[in-house]
């Protein structure tokens, strides 16, 4: 697939405040980082739409953590033809996304929408493991709502975390990403009814987030979808699509196959190619390589 001709806004992340701190809101706009991963992953549309959804809820998330060394990671396994779709995100904005089969393409929705649900299943969970670089890594666990990803990060925050919030995702897909980002409000302790009811009363205009940021700039979105309601920008975060991969992690991919199976791959494929799934980097090993490699562990091992 040719790269885009189109320019992007930079991806970016905004943390605010409303009513002095009665709720706090993340609204990001990731339509750069989505039309990047359609590139890597040749995803269909579909599958475009799912990647960016994810892209933003994880960054959202990563937008909470604090240490250089803490991710979290989210794991749709709805069932569907699309197979798995995970991202981490990282406190420094960086986010890196994946899909098993993101070639899947099934037919619009009786809406006209793209059938997200459709293509990840929604018979499985939301899986969503933060580790903090210490540590045993926190994981938490919900049943799958519909697999359109937003109503399933809903669920999660309310379920996992208990705490209400109110979760938007979108993506409109054409020949390109033409828009991408994401909105998530969560009331905090003592939260007004006022406030709560304002809030439900302009869901549905939250909801066309996509087509918001089609006419918005993130600024613009921040003072308009909460006029009225003390918006306050604490902090600004710019986004990238990024992998962290490298040939030592992918050593350690192979090592983890086992001594038996690198021999055998060593001796009748002469090597291997692996490629990560999350930048679909390619790493070529050649058999001397996988044998030097297995000799290393070994006295890795026998000298710990
Ligand atoms: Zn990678």
């Amino acid at each position: 697939m040719a790269q885009t001709e189109r320019t992007y806004r930079p991806s970016r992340l905004l943390r605010m405040t409303l009513m002095g701190g009665q709720a706090r809101v993340f609204l990001c706009d990731t339509a750069q980082m989505a039309q990047r991963a359609r590139e890597i992953h040749h995803a269909s549309d579909t599958c475009t739409a799912a990647l960016g959804r994810m892209i933003s809820a994880a960054a959202i998330m990563g937008a909470n953590l604090k240490g250089e060394d803490d991710r979290v990671t989210a794991t749709i396994n709805g069932g569907g033809p699309a197979g798995t779709l995970c991202a981490v995100a990282r406190a420094n904005g960086a986010v890196k996304v994946t899909l098993d089969e993101p070639e899947v393409e099934l037919p619009l929705k009786p809406n006209g929408k793209l059938d997200v649900g459709g293509a990840l299943g929604r018979d499985g969970q939301l899986t969503v493991m933060r580790s903090y670089g210490f540590g045993e890594p926190y994981v938490g666990r919900v049943a799958l709502v519909s697999g359109e990803i937003a109503e399933d990060f809903a669920m999660y925050y309310l379920e996992s975390e208990q705490t209400p919030s109110l979760c938007a995702l979108g993506a409109l897909v054409g020949e390109e990403v033409i828009s991408c980002g994401g909105l998530l409000i969560q009331a905090m302790p003592g939260c007004s009814e006022e406030l709560l009811s304002a809030l439900e009363v302009r869901a549905e205009l939250f909801g066309a987030i996509s087509q918001l940021l089609c006419e918005n700039t993130l600024e613009e979105l921040a003072r308009g979808c909460f006029d009225g309601l003390q918006p306050e920008v604490l902090e600004e975060l710019p986004l990238r699509l990024a992998c962290d991969c490298s040939r030592e992690t992918i050593e350690g991919v192979l090592l983890s196959m086992g001594e038996k199976e690198l021999l055998d791959i060593a001796k009748t494929q002469g090597g291997c190619e692996v490629s990560c799934h999350f930048c679909r980097e390619r790493y070529a090993f050649s058999a001397e390589e996988l044998l030097r490699l297995i000799e290393r562990a070994k006295e890795g091992t026998g000298g710990a």
